[in-house]
C-alpha cells in the first residue's frame, strides 16, 4: 500500500481549535498567543456555536504582533442518524445575520439543555445551579465539559472521565440529546456566510465500511460539502489515506487540526498529532485558491 506523502519541514498550522469562548479553556488572545509562541503560521479558530471569539484573537494578534495567521472558523453540530456530525465553517463572515441568528439560536438551546441535564444530576444527587454554569461558561455556549469540570471540582467525580461515564455520555442517567441543525442547513448558512463547509473529524460519522462512508460523504456533497478533515489526532493511517484519497476523488479540499481545548482535553496539544508530522502551511493555500474560485 502506498505511504502517506510526508510533508516537507516548513511552517506549520492546526486549523481546529476552540477558546473559552465555546468548551475551550484559554482565552482567544491567550490562545494565538500559545499558538504563536510553538511555532505556528497559522490556526483556525472554530468554537462550537459562536464567532465571538474572532474578533479579540485578531486583536491580539495586532495587539502582540504576532506572526499568526486566525483564520475565521466555526464548528456546527447536525442532525445524523448514525454518528457524530460536526460541519467547520472557514473563512465565514463573522456578520452574516443569517449565520448569527442561527448560531444565537443553538446557543439559546443549549441553555435550555443544561438545566435539563441539571435536573437529571439533582435527581442523582449531584448539586450544581445554573448561576455556576454561567460562571464557567463565559462566552454563553455552555456544554458538557463544563460540566463535567464543575462536577470534578465539587468533588462529586475523580476525574472529567468519570463524569462523562457515569452521568453525561449518551445512553448515560443525565443524558440529554443536543438540539441540532439539519446537515443541509449548517452546510447551507456556512455557504451563505462566505465560508467553505468541511465535515470534521469524519472518523465520528460511524461509518466504517468504506462503502458506507463514501455514500455518507456523497449525500453530504449533494447539500453543498466542499472539504474533509482528513489530518485529525484520532485517525488512524488507513483511515487518513481513506479521507485524502475520496478528498481527490470527489475535488474536496483537505483540512486538518488537532481540536484543541486547551485543559479540556489534556492529552491533545496544539499542532501536534501522534503519529504524523504538523500539517503544512500547503493546506491553506489550498482553501484560498478555492475560495478565489468560488466567490
Ligand atoms: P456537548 O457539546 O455538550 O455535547 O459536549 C461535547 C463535548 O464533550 C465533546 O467535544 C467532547 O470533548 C466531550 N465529550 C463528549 N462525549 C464524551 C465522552 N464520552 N467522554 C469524554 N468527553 C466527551
Ligand atoms: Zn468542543
Ligand atoms: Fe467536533
Ligand atoms: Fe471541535
Amino acid at each position: 500500500m502506498k505511504s502517506l506523502a510526508r510533508f516537507a519541514p516548513g511552517p506549520s498550522i492546526d486549523l481546529h481549535a476552540h477558546s473559552n469562548m465555546s468548551d475551550g479553556t484559554m482565552s482567544p488572545s491567550e490562545l494565538v498567543r500559545h499558538a504563536a509562541t510553538i511555532g505556528l503560521k497559522a490556526i483556525a479558530l472554530t468554537d462550537h456555536d459562536t464567532l465571538d471569539g474572532l474578533e479579540p484573537a485578531t486583536l491580539a494578534v495586532k495587539e502582540f504582533e504576532l506572526d499568526l495567521e486566525v483564520v475565521p472558523g466555526v464548528e456546527i453540530s447536525a442532525e445524523y442518524d448514525y454518528g457524530i456530525l460536526h460541519i467547520l465553517g472557514f473563512f465565514i463572515r463573522s456578520d452574516d445575520p443569517e449565520l448569527q441568528k442561527s448560531l444565537n439560536f443553538l446557543r439559546i438551546q443549549r441553555q435550555s439543555r443544561i438545566a435539563k441535564i441539571l435536573s437529571k444530576l439533582s435527581a442523582q444527587n449531584v448539586f450544581i445551579r445554573e448561576e455556576e454554569v454561567r460562571k464557567v461558561a463565559t462566552g454563553g455556549v455552555p456544554g458538557r465539559p463544563h460540566l463535567a469540570g464543575l462536577m470534578f471540582r465539587k468533588g462529586y467525580v475523580k476525574t472529567m472521565q468519570e463524569a462523562f461515564d457515569r452521568y453525561l455520555r449518551k445512553g448515560a442517567c443525565a443524558y440529554v440529546p443536543k438540539v441540532k441543525l439539519p446537515a443541509s442547513k449548517a452546510l447551507q448558512l456556512i455557504i451563505s456566510a462566505g465560508g467553505i463547509p468541511v465535515v470534521a473529524h469524519p472518523y465520528s460519522l460511524n461509518q466504517e465500511d468504506p462503502d458506507r462512508f463514501e455514500e455518507a460523504l456523497l449525500s453530504l456533497i449533494d447539500k453543498g460539502l466542499q472539504g474533509i478533515e482528513a489530518y485529525y489526532p484520532k485517525h488512524t493511517k488507513d483511515q487518513t489515506r481513506m479521507y485524502v484519497r475520496l478528498a481527490s476523488k470527489f475535488d474536496l479540499v483537505v483540512t486538518g487540526g488537532t481540536d484543541f481545548h486547551g485543559a479540556n482535553k489534556p492529552g491533545v496539544k496544539l499542532g501536534e498529532f501522534p503519529d504524523r508530522p504538523p500539517l503544512p502551511y500547503s493546506l491553506l493555500e489550498e482553501m484560498k485558491k478555492r475560495l478565489d474560485n468560488t466567490r
